[in-house]
């Protein structure tokens, strides 16, 4: 049986109604998640048999009407990003182009144009994959993220949101609405090594986030996709890094350093190893290609 799905028009509808939605409820944001892994192994129903009939049918949440998830916006010091800004949103907006190039780095990068119509920034936080790329690139933006619920809202420094593959903080009914992320004067990298070019998951991903001090690094946030149980921040390469020359020298000691940071696995994507190695690879070249000035710079 498939699984109800109710639409409450507003937040306040939201909270005020969720009690009614029965135990077994989930959001839905654009459905590229929880409509696959639905179709992959159905959900609908737990059943069970209760007077004769079923007592527990999973319930949807269709958050995608909500306006108040809607958007992007600026303030004095960062971008607000509704949890509900499709990818194709964060795509076009001039905001994020002038203020993010890691995530602008990361879009084309992002499934296909049509799933990047209906997948949400929200979504791709809330399945807590390892590989997902707008997170990994939020994460070297160093975004925050809030957390609401029933009108309490609380804010986690986003790379907190996640405890293990497929696994978040977020409490029962707890919905990210959205991400805080700082407007900071920084160049960025995102290098994705998947099956091909575009469109197929990653093996192993690195997002670079640099702001220089004249010839030196001031502030550096590296993050990584697929080579941990969590998007990873990659702590003492960035402390190595910071107040250092963006050179050849550094960047290949920055690679070595980083392969020390990263517990890739093996399954079918690919193998421990190979992607251990390519960590340092894909950030040499980042770094590389920042230096030179070939990626995007505020
Ligand atoms: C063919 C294909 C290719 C893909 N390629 C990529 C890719 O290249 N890179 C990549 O990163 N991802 C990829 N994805 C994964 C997917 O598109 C993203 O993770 C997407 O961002 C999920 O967003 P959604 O709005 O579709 O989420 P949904 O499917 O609606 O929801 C996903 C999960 O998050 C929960 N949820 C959604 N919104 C919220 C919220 N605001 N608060 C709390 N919980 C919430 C839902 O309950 C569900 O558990 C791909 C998926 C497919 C099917």
């Amino acid at each position: 049986m498939p699984p109800i799905v109710v639409k409450p028009p507003t937040l306040q509808a939201l909270w005020r109604s969720l009690p009614s939605f029965g135990g077994a409820r989930r959001y839905l944001a654009g459905g590229t998640d929880l409509v696959a892994g639905a179709n992959a192994a159905p959900a609908g129903v737990k059943a069970r048999p209760k007077g004769g009939s079923f007592d527990r049918t999973e319930v949807w949440v269709d958050i995608s009407g909500l306006k108040e998830l809607r958007g992007i916006k600026e303030t004095k010091t960062s971008l607000m990003i509704g949890a509900g800004a499709k990818i194709a949103e964060l795509e076009a907006s001039p905001l994020v182009r002038r203020w993010l190039p890691v995530l602008s780095a990361a879009i084309p990068h992002f499934a296909s144009p049509s799933l990047r119509n209906m997948a949400t920034i929200g979504g791709n936080a809330a399945n807590a994959s390892p590989c997902a790329d707008a997170v990994c690139a939020l994460c070297a933006e160093k975004a925050q993220v809030l957390l609401e619920f029933k009108g309490k809202r609380r804010k986690l420094a986003l790379p907190a949101l996640f405890k293990g593959p497929k696994k978040t903080v977020l409490r029962k009914d707890e919905l990210i609405v959205a991400f805080e992320v700082p407007k900071w004067k920084h160049s960025g990298a995102y290098l994705k090594l998947g099956p091909r070019s575009y469109f197929g998951i990653s093996k192993a991903a690195v997002a670079a986030a640099l702001e220089m001090d004249g010839e030196k690094v001031r502030s550096v946030c590296i993050a990584l996709a697929s080579v941990a149980p969590v998007p990873l921040l990659a702590v003492k390469t960035a402390n190595y890094l910071c107040g250092r020359m963006l050179n050849e020298e550094n960047a290949r000691t920055a690679a070595a350093l980083v392969k020390t940071e990263v517990s890739p696995i093996t399954d079918v994507r690919s193998e421990a190893g190979y992607r251990r190695e390519m960590c340092g690879v894909l950030l040499e070249r980042a770094l590389n290609s920042i230096a030179s000035g070939v990626s995007g710079i505020n």
